[in-house]
């Protein structure tokens, strides 16, 4: 498995980003059943579903959580946990620069601060 790897709630396989869903059900007086799967692994009986690859566009996710705030959810665990699953796939460095950012982080610095004369990294207060 990869650092950000998605796995089906039902078959326990590692899906990805192109052929996960998050499926829920809806009743009149509450949203149940959120689940992470493959679209092949979908519960019966979800009457709601958006493709993982729709949910990584920032918009798209922002959209989802908004939509669920107020909401009453059975078992709001397990759309924490399908939230923070989908939200590395937003937020992992997408260029060169971040990833440089990251790196330097790493050690204690700050990318494209000279650390033999800026003291920028080691003089931050914590
Ligand atoms: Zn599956």
């Amino acid at each position: 498995m990869s650092e950000y790897d998605l796995v089906c709630e039902r078959c326990g396989n590692t899906a990805t980003v192109e052929d996960a869903i998050v499926s829920w059900t809806r009743d009149a007086e509450m949203e149940r059943d959120h689940a992470l799967t493959h679209a092949s692994c979908e519960p019966a009986g979800a009457t709601e579903r958006l493709p993982v690859s729709r949910l990584v566009a920032p918009q798209e996710f922002l959209l989802f959580v908004g939509r669920r705030i107020g909401v009453p959810v059975r078992e709001p665990e397990r759309l924490r946990t399908i939230v923070f699953a989908i939200a590395p796939f937003l937020l992992r460095p997408a260029n060169g620069v971040e990833m440089n950012v990251l790196r330097a982080a790493t050690f204690g610095k700050v990318f494209g601060v000279d650390p033999f004369k800026g003291s920028e990294a080691g003089s931050r207060s914590r």
